[in-house]
């Protein structure tokens, strides 16, 4: 429902027909004429040219750079009638030929040049640069937004603006399976309706909103529902648009984008993609690696310096699935500071999904929406979206009235196999594994100092190696952490292994990336913090990087006697067994718990907010012994 849309010039055709006929005429005269002005004469082998040289055989030779033409002798001259035979051959790097030539007396000069040469001369001047700005052009036009806008509209944004349209009007009834963050976009919706009620107590109210969560779930679906709640205007633009080939266009777009955007004011810009610009500075590889991205992230952080509450009221909505590699600038009070996580729906929002997407398809008596819903734990909204579709789109191939729920049920099939590895359908016993093992995260890390506190559980997969996970978020922000703190991370770290252990008395391949990550800490608090009785405080790690607490990594370590070296193994695999043992110890002492908090995650795929910390604060730490 694009409703404004920029009036295009006519198509700019004229220039670039002469351009192709001057083109086809420059290769006509410089490559084709050449081959048929110039009579075929049949080549020979250069041997067989210097063996007829010497045999006296060949009357006289023209010389090119690249081939050689020599005529025969011909009757006349031996005392016959017949014009002598013209061949050709191949040079190469030759000194003697001369002298050869000469000895025997054959007639012999260099090609001429071409008579049609300055013609072509002239045309090879022209012509390359000609077909340069035609090449030019063409970019040019695709960057400049479909229509051909000739070179004057590169640094135009290319914002679709959709004005809220009385039919088709999204809205968050649309959106179902992430109220989380639909709570949270409802306070932005009533500070586009209402900013008077904001501003007159002297709150300011927030320019940027970033949308974080893997691909499908809806975030440009809500981005889309916050303007039509609101009823503004909504600029929507992707991130990878702003960055062409050329230098200073992405932040030309940005300044157009904006400044279109404060003329509609109240409204909304959305940035979809923002990664595409947003990426970290320090993280795009050698020094300066893309100057275009990185003009462009600027002009976008000014831009949104700039503009005051007071004369505008222009919200940033911008969506990512990779917040780990945007620029610290950018998630800064006053920019995006605000972020809203949007998750793959657990089961009860995978229901709702399908029932929104199933009001347009006539759903036979049999279908079950909960019993699918069940079926497909790591779908997003898109995949239901789509699945619904193909449900619908099988039972009209059947020649059906309805979508029957074994419709849905091949539909799935074909949705999981489409989707490869992006989401896995873990089967019953994988699913209560993964269960155990993050509410074993959990109990650990909700007891342990300094690794924050315990915000969702979730069993429904994520990316590709995730099976479940445990989001921890700080209370506070922390720039510099204790021994003790490092110590209970491990052990946070150890928990899901250790409730493996515990429950299963077997441990599964799962836990690999815990592991590497709590060795990885126990190292650099030996090797880099100096945390290590044994061994002092020495930084055993080379290089620059070890300033940085949460890079994970370790770096190379410095030359060292074997002696150390294996102390500092030891104290490693010292460290990471403590933690292990804690975390043993607190859950063989939580057991009821763990058992409790994994029978309601395995029904409800997702515990989060209040009802979780609830159930955690029961946990209690196991005495020392
Ligand atoms: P994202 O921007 O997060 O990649 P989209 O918003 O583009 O995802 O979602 C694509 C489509 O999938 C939407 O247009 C909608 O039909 C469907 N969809 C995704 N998430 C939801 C949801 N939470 N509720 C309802 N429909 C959804
Ligand atoms: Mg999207
Ligand atoms: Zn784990």
């Amino acid at each position: 429902m694009p409703i404004k849309d920029k009036p295009r010039p006519p198509r700019f055709s004229l220039f670039n027909n002469i351009l192709l006929i001057l083109a086809g005429v420059f290769l006509f005269v410089s490559f084709i004429l050449p081959v048929f002005s110039r009579p075929q004469v049949p080549g020979v082998p250069y041997s067989l040219f210097i063996h007829q040289v010497q045999e006296g055989d060949v009357a006289r030779v023209q010389v090119g750079q690249n081939q050689i033409r020599f005529q025969l002798k011909s009757d006349e001259e031996m005392g016959g009638e017949q014009v002598g035979q013209v061949f050709s051959t191949t040079p190469i790097f030759d000194l003697g030929l001369p002298n050869l030539l000469e000895e025997k007396g054959v007639e012999f000069a260099a090609t001429p040049p071409p008579k049609n040469g300055w013609v072509s001369n002239a045309l090879g001047w022209i012509i390359p640069p000609l077909i340069f700005v035609g090449i030019f052009q063409f970019f040019v036009r695709r960057g400049g937004g479909g229509g051909a806008q000739g070179m004057l509209s590169i640094g135009k944004s290319k914002a679709k603006v959709y004005v809220e349209g009385e039919s088709a009007k999204t809205t968050f009834a649309d959106v179902a399976g992430v109220d989380e963050a639909k709570a949270e976009l409802v306070e932005v919706v009533d500070f586009l309706k209402t900013p008077g009620r904001y501003t007159q107590i002297g709150a300011r109210i927030p320019k940027g909103v970033l949308l974080v969560g893997p691909p499908g779930t809806g975030k440009t679906l809500l981005a889309k529902a916050v303007a039509g709640e609101a009823g503004v205007p909504f600029f929507s633009i992707s991130g990878s648009e702003f960055v062409e080939m050329f230098v200073g266009v992405g932040s030309s777009r940005v300044r157009d984008l904006f400044e279109q955007a404060k003329k509609e004011a109240p409204c909304i810009v959305f940035i979809d993609e923002l990664d595409a610009i947003g990426k970290s500075r320090s993280s795009s590889g050698f020094y300066g690696g893309n100057d275009e991205r990185e003009q462009t992230l600027n002009q976008l952080l000014s831009e949104m310096d700039g503009f005051a509450a007071e004369d505008a009221t222009v919200i940033v909505l911008a969506a990512t699935n990779r917040p780990e590699i945007l620029d610290p600038a950018l998630l800064r009070p006053g920019r995006f500071d605000r972020q809203v996580l949007v998750d793959r729906p657990a089961l009860s929002g995978r229901e709702a999904i399908l029932k929104i997407h199933a009001q347009t398809v006539k759903l036979g008596e049999d279908v079950d929406l909960n019993a699918i819903a069940t079926r497909t734990p790591g779908f997003a909204g898109a995949d239901l979206a789509n699945l619904v579709n193909e449900a619908a789109l099988l039972a009209a191939r059947n020649q059906r009235e309805s979508v029957a729920q074994a419709d849905f049920a091949e539909a799935i099939e074909r949705v999981v196999a489409g989707l490869e590895k992006k989401s896995r359908v873990l089967n019953d016993k994988e699913k209560k594994i993964v269960a155990y093992h993050e509410v074993g995260h959990a109990i650990v890390g909700s007891l342990m100092p300094g690794s924050g506190r315990v915000e969702k559980i979730s069993i429904v997969s994520r990316g590709m190696s995730a099976l479940g996970y445990t989001l921890q978020l700080p209370t506070e922000d922390r720039f510099l952490s204790d021994e003790t703190e490092l110590r209970g991370q491990i052990a946070t770290l150890l928990g899901g292994r250790s409730a493996e252990e515990v429950v299963f008395n077997s441990i599964t391949t799962g836990a690999s990336n815990d592991l590497q990550r709590a060795t990885d800490l126990a190292e650099q608090m030996v090797t880099t913090f100096g945390m290590s009785k044994i061994l002092g405080p020495l930084a055993y790690e080379q290089g620059s990087r070890a300033m940085f607490l949460n890079e994970g990594v370790p770096n190379p370590r410095r030359m060292m006697s074997e002696a150390t070296a294996e102390a500092i193994d030891r104290e490693v695999k010292d460290i990471v067994e403590t933690a292990h043992q804690q975390a043993l110890d607190t859950l063989n002492h939580n057991r009821d718990i763990l058992e409790t908090i994994t029978m309601q995650l395995l029904e409800t795929e997702a515990l989060e907010g209040k009802p979780l910390h609830q159930l955690l604060e029961q946990v209690q730490a196991a005495p020392a012994i």
